[in-house]
């Protein structure tokens, strides 16, 4: 048995008048569609009016989906008997994004996914059940230890249990710092581009790596609002040991990783990191750190473009 296209018609029909809307939102539960996520969620929140049509049976008349469904969403890899269920699940997961419908607009944002990483373990009273304890920092009252705890909880639970999840989060707040340094080279790079998108990504004040006085003199210049160092081991040791260089090529290196394993190796270092870039890859060479690769060629995109892409990958909302 399959739902005739002339009845939901008439039901759509009916909606549309009901909602004084011509022209809703038309989903479609069922297995064949796209996969349910906090990004279809979001998606859909967005529209005025969403129609929910739940299949049943076999499901509905393919050419009632070609006509009037703007979007077939499924809710896992598995058969149900109707829609029913999915449009419950989809009205309540959009309903929680309608501000006031959660109390704190606050938990909504810690909840998974919504930055796109897992939530941490959560605990409440009592501090002692069936011989378990709740972790100590829970209770010392240092809101800053609470914070840093929970973030690293966070990311633990992610790279263990949903590592794919890395490739579309942001990372930003799960790290200590973030900085950019360029290789100076021949200067032949657009330093104030650089700095704003620096600053679009909250990655503070790009540093440039000049070798000689000259140079320096020039760069300062050019660009007043980046920081000048004259060696990359010195600005290294600057950061302190708990910031991960990565050292970001175009084209694959050997030893390189896939810019979504650097993120993961940023995430497992709890710690910050100083990008470094450079027109000259061979400067990179003996430079302590690890190897991100980002496009399979990049010869012709102009720095600040790079580091806008790097930076993005690593620290854009999704
Ligand atoms: N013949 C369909 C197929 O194999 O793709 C399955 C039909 S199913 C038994 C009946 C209805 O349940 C579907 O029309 C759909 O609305 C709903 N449904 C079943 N599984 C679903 C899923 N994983 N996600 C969303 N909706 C589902």
């Amino acid at each position: 048995m399959v739902i005739a296209a002339p009845q939901l018609k008439e039901a759509l029909d009916y909606v549309k008048a009901e909602l004084n809307d011509d022209n809703p939102y038309v989903v479609y539960p069922s297995p064949q569609g796209v996969l349910i996520s906090q990004e279809v969620i979001e998606t859909l929140s967005h529209h005025d009016n969403v129609v929910i049509i739940c299949g049943h049976y076999e499901g509905i008349d393919e050419r009632f989906t070609e006509k009037y469904v703007d979007l077939e969403v499924s809710i896992g890899d598995c058969v149900l008997t109707g829609g029913e269920i999915p449009a419950m699940l989809i009205a309540d997961a959009m309903s929680r994004l309608v501000p006031g419908v959660v109390g704190k607009t606050k938990a909504v944002i810690e909840d998974s996914f919504y930055r796109g990483m897992l939530d941490n373990p959560n605990y409440t009273r009592p501090s002692e059940w069936e011989g378990l304890g709740v972790p100590e920092v829970l209770t010392g009252g240092n809101e800053k230890e609470i914070s840093r705890w929970r973030r690293r909880e966070a990311v633990r639970r992610t790279l263990t249990r949903r590592p794919d999840l890395i490739s579309r989060a942001s990372i930003r707040e799960y790290l200590s710092g973030v900085n950019v340094a360029v290789f100076a080279g021949n200067g032949n790079f657009n330093p104030a581009g650089i700095a704003e998108i620096c600053r679009a990504y909250g990655a503070g004040r790009p540093y440039i790596i000049a070798v000689n006085q000259e140079l320096r003199e020039t760069m300062k210049k050019l660009c007043p609002e980046a920081k000048i160092s004259g060696s990359i081991r010195r600005l290294q040791e600057s950061l302190g040991e708990n910031t991960l260089t990565v050292k970001v090529t175009g084209t694959p290196r050997r030893n390189s990783l896939h810019s979504l394993e650097a993120k993961r190796k940023c995430l497992e270092n709890e710690g910050g990191i100083l990008f470094l870039f450079s027109e000259d890859d061979g400067e990179l060479e003996d430079v302590a750190g690890i190897t991100g690769y980002l496009f399979e060629n990049d010869s012709d995109l102009p720095m600040a473009v790079k580091i806008g892409i790097a930076l993005d990958r690593f620290l854009g909302k999704r």
